[in-house]
């Protein structure tokens, strides 16, 4: 199975919405979880310990939130998925696009990669950016209380 072949997430799937689901942690699994339960349940409420300001800097919650990161393509393609112009958001947010396959050196075990032959595009930026950015999608839906 690949990307190409994976079956979608599809909300039609789902015949009944009811209840109220709780979600602990508004980190980015926290996040996407709110996203597709609010399909299923009438309401969501979504807690953290720290207090979410709208900024993209590292909270003590997540204190590896300082690491560069990158998103891998299966993330882009479900977060696109799930909030249709995601890309964009961090493009505009600053995110950057970079080639894994050969616009970047990777040492491991004594010796860089190899660069490969086709490009490999991720989104690359700081990990609060990324937070902050698909916070900010589930913020605006109707049902969910962050
Ligand atoms: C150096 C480094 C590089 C990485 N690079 C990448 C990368 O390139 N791409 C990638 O996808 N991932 C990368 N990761 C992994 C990524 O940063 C996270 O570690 C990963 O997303 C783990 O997420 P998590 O859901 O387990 O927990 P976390 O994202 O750590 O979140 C836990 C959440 O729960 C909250 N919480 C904790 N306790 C409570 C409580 N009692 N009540 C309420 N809320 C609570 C916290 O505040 C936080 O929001 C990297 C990690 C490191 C260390």
């Amino acid at each position: 199975m690949t990307l190409a072949t994976a079956p979608r997430y599809d909300p039609d799937e789902i015949e009944e919405r009811r209840g109220h689901a709780v979600v602990v942690g508004a980190n980015m699994s926290g996040l996407i979880a709110s996203r597709v339960l609010i399909d299923r349940f009438q309401t969501v409420t979504l807690i953290d310990k720290d207090p979410l300001v709208d900024d993209a800097s590292a909270r003590p919650g997540t204190p590896q939130a300082n690491h560069i990161h990158v998103m891998k393509r299966a993330g882009q393609v479900v977060l696109e998925d799930l909030f249709p112009g995601n890309g964009d958001d961090l493009t505009d947010a600053g995110a950057l696009t970079v080639d894994l396959a050969r616009g970047v050196k990777i040492y491991t075990q004594g010796d860089f990669f190899a660069h490969g032959p086709s490009p490999i595009q991720k989104y690359s930026a700081s990990r609060p950016l990324f937070e902050q950015t698909t916070r900010r999608r589930v913020a605006k839906l109707d049902r969910v209380t962050i």
